[in-house]
């Protein structure tokens, strides 16, 4: 071979970079938009963003394969974190940033007069989650690509995601989101890696000599699982992490003898039951407990992934699995995905030969669980009917860590047989059913909460037993979220500002946002925070006026509440205020007032009833306030529709007042106050979940509190007396009054009695009205504060300067040195 030919192999096999300057853009945007997708500079905007999407794919695929080649070295430790809910939102967007491509871009858009901000927001939402726990999952992604630690996100590619709202008269309306339809560019599918995952069938068994048998899963039905990756970048430093969603294929595409026989119907129809599984993404509501789609779903994800894995671990380190517990961590986001736990044995013990103690000992080592709520209806329970049919062999070995686990039991509290029946793993009775948690707790070497109090209501309460027997398992970490979309992406204004002063190593290393508080009496800085919030109370009004038709005034205090409509979360508190408002303006009492804009969103389960009507209720409100002449100069209110990871991107940084008020003890941490906290908004909040954090690390005074404690709220439960409460307490009378005269629902009679009754329920589980006194007084703090602008920015200042503990880098940094063990694998950089 000649010099010459070996050159030319050289580039064709080292591949480098692509140059990234506006106009090298520029020309492959040209390339893809018309040769590739054969559009032209004038398409719609939909293909304008493909084609922008698929060259900024381009500048990914080099650094995402040395990425994969550097965690697959042999003795990597790795994490693995299983997921039923990645709520992502966009991606375009965040890639630029995270490449450091935003400028170059945009220049290069200019030069076909086009506006990358439109181009960017044509991308759907992947709103592959529910709320809280999905956006977390997000997040973390994000935080470990930045801190380039080895952990592969595994979920599922759910065709429908979360569902679409829009309000018809006042009332939520569900649409299926088809979020897939036209094309995801973000997504690379995998079929190499494809495997099967098995359901249903018997147990037979297999004679292995010495009389000897083992068990065997036959007759099953099965289906595969394709895996689809998506890129995740860091922060420009050339890691490229990887979240790969299983999706659900038949083995075959149709029965051949079917078809032939000419039962067309029949032959799709496996097919179709195969693709089933990945179609939709529950919401988390009451009605669906128990459903037989969900158990597929979860154990659907569980196998593929650990197969995934161990095809990863023989791939480099051989069919020798005694290094691979010090190696490997499954992190089980909350307990859906907790089937792993015995699933992990049974490929172990089944298709790796490894016996019982062997497979228990690295199962054991390699599982960690985290707990996402305290309410009794959200702990996941299957029943062992639905086990038999549809797990039979994993049931089999449910019941056998069980025996194991229970014998343990007993040897610490000889002859407390009813210790023993609240631990166990099955709870007995007329449906025998698996305790999901249990099994979790059982299976992990690690059990954390997601914020201070949760965790320790987890350890006094809920897992009380688990605490006395293995206190050691047992820790926090308390929940974050990433500064990168949420402040560096989400508000390019206050990104600008926050630069100009400190530099802008902040967005990679958050702890060193509190830098800013050295300008908090510096008054030209505080004019520039006021009018980069006076900009996105700009940007939010113009939403709210697109989406709900409401015109908010930018010198009004804006007032927000979004996340999911639950009873816990008391959006109702929220409107018990706004029509308190409403009557102190009909009534005269309003010299000195500070106008508000007040805005509301989310999304109600399907099945939840009284949530829907909540939604109902915050529209008839709504409507009366903002036609009034007499009122709507003060207040104004709107209800956002379809809230989700876009609009929250636009809703967090033009809030002045963000409010969490859920009864305390209930909300398990909260990640929306912390987006808005890194915002400049100011907090109006309960002594709940990671309020309390948020609280401490801004030291008193910037933080509006109220409300009864988690203590007092059990001790009030004994003796509360909502019709007291409402006799005592004039104004709370008045609203009441309001309410029930039907003066929101004059054309539609009784509809809100169900909500009535829920408030003046004695056994309310959250003490809705005992919190209203408090939460009016310091709802009057907060509007006379507004006035004292310079005091207020101050304030708005604080939050932010004091928000570093709430990113996910911190979080992730906790998860790192106290459960995973990971060590950054930087990207080698490539000339
Ligand atoms: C952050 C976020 C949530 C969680 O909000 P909470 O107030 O903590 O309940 C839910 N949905 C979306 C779209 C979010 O961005």
């Amino acid at each position: 071979m000649t010099a010459e030919t070996n050159k030319c192999s050289d580039e064709l096999f080292e591949l480098t970079r692509l140059p990234s300057d506006s106009s090298a853009i520029a020309i492959d945007f040209q390339r893809y938009l018309t040769r590739h997708l054969g559009r032209f500079i004038g398409c719609i905007p939909l293909y304008q963003y493909e084609a922008l999407s698929l060259v900024i794919r381009d500048r990914i695929m080099m650094d995402w394969r040395d990425t994969w080649r550097r965690y697959d070295e042999p003795g990597v430790r790795k994490a693995y974190y299983l997921s039923l809910e990645f709520l992502i939102g966009r991606s375009l967007g965040n890639h630029l940033l995270n490449l450091g491509l935003d400028h170059s871009t945009e220049e290069a858009m200019n030069r076909f007069a086009l506006n990358l901000e439109e181009i960017v927001s044509e991308e759907v939402d992947a709103g592959l989650g529910n709320g809280g726990l999905g956006r977390l999952a997000a997040c973390f992604m994000d935080s470990c690509a930045c801190m380039q630690l080895p952990v592969i996100g595994y979920g599922i590619r759910y065709q429908y995601g979360m569902f679409r709202q829009r309000i018809e008269n006042g009332f939520q309306v569900e649409e299926p989101d088809h979020w897939l339809r036209d094309g995801y560019p973000w997504e690379l599918e995998r079929p190499e890696y494809k495997c099967v995952i098995r359901f249903g069938g018997r147990i037979s068994s297999i004679e292995e000599g010495y009389g000897k048998s083992r068990p065997v899963w036959v007759d099953t039905s099965d289906v595969l699982a394709i895996p689809y990756d998506v890129p995740i970048s860091g922060y420009r430093n050339h890691t490229i992490n990887t979240l790969r969603l299983w999706s659900a294929s038949a083995t075959s595409d149709f029965d051949l003898d079917d078809f032939n026989a000419g039962s067309y119907s029949e032959a799709v129809e496996a097919k179709n039951n195969a693709e089933h599984i990945t179609m939709v993404l529950y919401p988390n509501d009451v009605s669906e407990n128990g459903r037989e789609l969900r158990l597929k779903q979860q154990y659907f994800l569980a196998s593929a992934s650990l197969q995934d894995v161990l095809r990863m671990w023989e791939n480099t380190e051989g069919p020798d699995y005694s290094q691979f517990k010090s190696r490997n961590v499954f992190h089980l986001n909350d307990t859906h995905p907790t089937i792993a736990v015995a699933e992990l044995m049974r490929l172990l013990i089944d298709e790796k030969g490894l016996a019982w103690e062997e497979a228990w000992d690295i199962t054991s080592h390699c599982m960690a669980y985290t707990n996402h709520t305290l309410l009794p209806e959200a702990l996941e329970k299957w029943t062992v009917g639905l086990f038999e049919k549809l797990l039979p062999r994993l049931l089999q070995i449910i019941y056998e860590i069980n025996a194991h686990f229970l014998k343990q039991v007993a040897m610490r509290w000889p002859g407390q047989v009813d210790r023993q029946s609240r631990m166990s793993i099955i709870e007995e009775g007329d449906v025998k059913q698996i305790r999901m948690a249990y099994l979790a707790i059982v299976g992990s070497f690690s059990i954390n909460g997601v914020a201070a109090l949760h965790s320790r209501l987890l350890t006094s309460g809920l897992f009380r037993d688990f605490y006395e027997l293995w206190p050691e398992k047992f820790n926090n970490k308390t929940n974050g979220v990433t500064p990168r979309r949420w402040v560096a992406y989400a508000n390019p204004g206050l990104r600008a500002l926050i630069t100009d002063k400190i530099g802008d190593d902040w967005v990679q290393d958050y702890s060193k946002i509190a830098a800013i508080r050295e300008y908090v009496e510096d008054t030209e800085f505080i004019q520039r925070w006021y009018e980069v919030k006076q900009a996105n109370k700009q940007r939010l009004s113009e939403m709210v006026e697109n989406t709900c038709g409401v015109k908010f005034d930018t010198t009004a205090l804006f007032d927000v509440q979004v996340k999911r409509i639950h009873e816990y979360k008391r959006q109702l508190l929220n409107v018990l205020h706004v029509i308190h408002l409403y009557d102190r303006i009909k009534r005269g009492d309003s010299a000195d007032w500070t106008k508000r804009c007040i805005l509301i969103g989310g999304k109600a389960a399907p099945g939840y009833k009284l949530a829907k009507k909540i939604v109902k209720l915050i529209n008839n409100v709504a409507e009366v306030i903002n036609s009034d002449p007499q009122v709507n100069e003060n207040i104004k209110l709107a209800f956002i529709p379809n809230y989700g990871v876009s609009k929250m991107e636009v809703i967090c940084p033009g809030t002045d007042l963000s409010e969490q008020i859920s009864t305390a003890g209930k909300e398990a941490s909260g990640t929306g106050n912390m987006k808005f906290m890194m915002n400049g908004a100011i907090t109006i909040g309960t002594y709940d979940g990671a309020n309390i954090e948020i609280m401490d690390a801004l030291g008193s005074g910037n933080y509006f509190l109220f409300g009864l404690h988690a203590e007092e709220v059990e001790a009030a439960r004994a003796h509360y007396n909502p019709g007291l409460l409402v006799e005592e307490d004039e104004d709370l009378q008045r609203a009441m009054h309001l309410l029930q005269c039907g003066h929101f629902n004059t054309f539609e009679p009784a509809i809100f009695d169900d909500v009535i009754q829920a408030l003046l329920n004695p056994n309310d589980p959250w003490l809705t009205l005992a919190d209203f006194r408090s939460y009016v007084d310091a709802q009057e703090r907060v509007s006379r504060a507004y006035l004292d602008r310079t005091h207020w920015v101050q304030m708005s200042i604080m939050n932010t300067a004091c928000s570093g503990p709430f990113s996910t880098d911190r979080t992730i940094s906790e998860y790192n040195a106290g459960i995973w063990n990971l060590q950054a694998k930087p990207v080698i950089e490539r000339s």
